[in-house]
């Protein structure tokens, strides 16, 4: 069977936000032909840069806040975000902020690995002594940084890739620009991981929880794992849809 590769939009096309058609020509005061939606609201008015880019210029402290505003927007509000944030802009400004995630997300699951492998530590698995020390809580925080850059390299380059082969215009920077953006969702995850396994501890060192809840530990571990592995990859989604029609 042959196939007709359809063409990638260039990045000086107007494309229509809403449904991805090519606008060129077309006056300022007409609709989309396809959809319907005038053309003006595909000009990217609506897109701006993220305050966290802006920010640059105005010291640590203001890092800090615009650090800690773009978190929360990202967060709580996917979708407002990547309907608004310009596609093309600082890539090295947005590795930083991807890069203080990743980190924030590792030291968590670092430290949650190292107190779970305590809770293990008497059934003599390797995996438990190793961990449970402190040098095993460091271990893992670099185990986890290392997959986490690895993972969103590879997220960027399969992103890119299948969008091309779409017809889809997301190009290497947007992604990985996206992808360091949509870090900050490691950050809810890491906490819920932490959080668990930090009270667990602390019920079982409390008596509060005996050593045969163990398995329903586990249980609710796994259960964290899928539930995260949805999440993120729902709100990778809204981050892509969100970007892959914009001019801006
Ligand atoms: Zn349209």
């Amino acid at each position: 069977m042959t196939r007709v590769a359809p063409l990638v939009p260039a990045e000086s096309d107007l494309l229509c936000e809403f449904c991805g058609y090519t606008l060129n020509g077309l006056p300022d005061g007409a609709n989309c032909p396809e959809c319907g939606v005038p053309v003006t609201a595909s000009l990217g008015q609506k897109r701006a840069p993220p305050v966290w880019e802006s920010a640059s210029s105005g010291g640590k402290l203001s890092s800090l806040g615009a650090f800690v505003k773009e978190s929360l927007f990202i967060i709580f509000r996917p979708t407002a975000f990547f309907k608004t944030v310009t596609t093309r802009g600082d890539v090295a400004r947005a590795a930083r902020f991807g890069h203080v995630h990743w980190l924030l997300a590792s030291i968590l699951f670092g430290t949650a690995g190292w107190m779970h492998a305590g809770v293990f530590y008497m059934s003599g698995l390797w995996t438990a002594r190793t961990f449970s020390h402190a040098i095993g809580a460091l271990l893992l925080t670099m185990i986890a940084y290392l997959g986490l850059w690895w993972t969103t390299w590879a997220a960027v380059r399969l992103t890119a890739w299948e969008a091309a082969y779409r017809g889809f215009r997301l190009p290497l920077p947007v992604v990985s620009r996206g992808m360091y953006y949509h870090a900050a969702h490691y950050l809810p995850v890491a906490i819920a991981t932490f959080v668990t396994v930090a009270g667990y501890c602390l019920l079982l060192r409390l008596r509060v929880f005996g050593p045969d809840t163990l398995t329903e530990y586990l249980y609710v571990l796994c259960a964290e794992v899928v539930a995260a592995a949805a999440y993120l990859f729902h709100t990778y989604w809204i981050g892509m849809r969100n970007m892959m029609y914009a001019n801006r």
